[in-house]
């Protein structure tokens, strides 16, 4: 290895603009590092919106049962996973673009329509991928003022030009937990001209129950120009694999595809995601879980006398009211890691995902502790 204090070339200003440009996405602390730094254990992280239940146990098993798989690639086409995926949502296989986690999918349909000349609409405070993906591809951001911290169609619509390439919503929102009803969703499509590719993404459509929430899945026979992206990582609690897909009209979904590497999802996230498929009973339970978890958040952020933005997803996010950056790090030092959002520009406030009953507790009682 030479002397790299001796290199003479500036290699960050060879990379491309909108790659330099780029502020790296900020993950969640790692309990390990967290353990490590503070010589504790017992600590619980409520940091990146991850199924508190732990993995479907029919995917645990599916996976051990396919280890001795592991020296050949995977299937590139995923044909088990989008048939089981085809028949679960009524659509044809060819609809359907695996990625390496719904983020890899968010990326593929930056690089197959946004260019150098394009602008991409998306909220402020939406999930921070859409901004990263753009830069990185060189388009242009257009970011609309939130509503009530809530996408503003009017705005969006509002913001759209003939060089518009895409707009991203994300129905709940992340960070914000904010949502959209399918009637406002249903307008907005209907006044976006048909060039313009709108991706309804729909990290946390498993936890929505309510009759008014949108299926995207359902309006692609109405929108073609539409994109609904879906995950494993959240009510599937699979994010350590990396495995969710979009749904689009075949033409799209051909063009991802071109993009697409050829092998981005593993042989244990494709096994693995086809059983957690089979069991309906965890998925029913992580709502359960979930729905009261919120309730129980809701409750002891209101005794605590702190505002929160009403959330259908598997977090929330509250206001601190003072520096949101100090009570992260006062709770961490109480063994509870949150999320800070001042990378949103949302400084006072901070998001918990929503944990087991006694997690939220721990949570609960730090945050007393703290404020
Ligand atoms: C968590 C999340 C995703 C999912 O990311 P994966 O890459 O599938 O793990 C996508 N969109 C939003 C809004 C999210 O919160």
């Amino acid at each position: 290895m030479g002397d790299l204090s001796k290199i003479q070339c500036d290699y960050a200003a060879l990379a491309n603009p909108g790659v330099r440009a780029l502020h790296p996405y900020m993950p969640g602390k790692p309990i390990e590092e967290l353990e490590r730094e503070l010589g504790i254990s017992g600590i619980v992280k409520l940091a990146s919106n991850e199924n508190p239940l732990g993995p479907s146990s029919l995917a645990l098993q599916a996976v051990q049962a396919s280890m001795s798989e592991w020296a050949r690639y995977p299937d590139g086409n995923g044909f088990a996973l989008k048939q089981k995926l085809s028949q679960r949502y009524g659509i044809s296989p060819s609809l359907i673009t695996l990625g390496n986690g719904s983020n890899d999918v968010l990326d593929l349909i930056v690089r197959a329509y946004a260019g150098t000349h394009s602008e991409v609409v998306f909220s402020q405070y939406a999930f921070a991928v859409y901004a990263l993906s753009t830069q990185a591809a060189g388009a242009r951001a257009v970011v609309t003022p939130a509503q009530d911290w809530g996408h503003d169609l009017d705005a969006m619509a509002a913001a759209i030009t003939e060089n518009t390439a895409l707009v991203f919503i994300a129905n709940p929102n992340n960070p914000t937990g904010t949502w959209l009803t399918d009637a406002q969703i249903r307008a907005f499509l209907c006044s976006v001209p048909e060039h313009v590719i709108v991706v309804l993404d729909e990290a946390y459509a498993e936890y929505l129950e309510a009759d008014e929430y949108p299926d995207g899945i359902a309006l692609l026979s109405e929108f073609p120009n539409l994109i609904v992206t879906r995950t494993f990582s959240k009510a599937w609690g699979l994010a350590g694999l990396r495995v969710g897909y979009s749904v689009s009209c075949e033409p799209i979904a051909n063009m991802l595809n071109r993009v697409r590497h050829p092998f981005n999802v593993n042989s244990a996230a494709l096994v693995a995601a086809c059983a957690a498929l089979d069991d309906d009973a965890y998925l029913a339970k992580g709502c359960r879980v979930n729905r009261e978890g919120l309730a129980q958040l809701e409750r002891g952020l209101e005794n605590l006398g702190l505002a929160y933005i009403p959330s259908v997803g598997n977090f929330i996010c509250f206001d601190t009211g003072r520096e949101g950056g100090d009570v992260y790090e006062a709770l961490l030092r109480q063994g509870v890691i949150v999320r800070p959002v001042a990378n949103y520009g949302m400084p006072a406030h901070l998001r918990v995902s929503v944990g087991l009953a006694e997690e939220n507790q721990r949570f609960l009682d730090a945050l007393a502790e703290v404020i």
